[in-house]
C-alpha cells in the first residue's frame, strides 16, 4: 500500500471534508493522513482560504455551485485526482 494511492481515494472526499459532508469516520481518516502528507495539506488549506474569501460576511449563501466547480478546476483537484 503506497501512500500516493491512498491520497488518490482521499482527495476525492477533499471538497466534502471541507463542506462539512464528510462522515466523522472519513473525516478522521483524511485529518490522519494529512498529519503525513503535505500536498493534502497544502490542498486542503488553499480549498479552505479560497473558499474563505468568497464568503461575504454578510452573505449567509453558500458558494454558488459553478464558482465551486471552478474553483476546484482552478487548484487541479482534477489532476490532482489522476
Ligand atoms: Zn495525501
Amino acid at each position: 500500500m503506497n501512500k500516493e494511492h491512498k491520497c488518490h481515494g482521499l482527495a476525492a472526499s477533499i471538497s466534502e471534508y471541507i463542506d462539512g459532508e464528510l462522515s466523522p469516520e472519513l473525516c478522521l481518516a483524511l485529518e490522519q493522513h494529512m498529519s503525513e502528507c503535505p500536498n493534502c495539506t497544502i490542498v486542503v488549506n488553499t480549498l479552505r482560504k479560497t473558499i474563505e474569501l468568497y464568503k461575504q460576511p454578510d452573505a449567509e449563501e453558500n458558494l454558488p455551485e459553478d464558482v465551486r466547480t471552478r474553483l476546484y478546476q482552478r487548484l487541479q483537484i482534477e489532476d490532482y485526482l489522476k
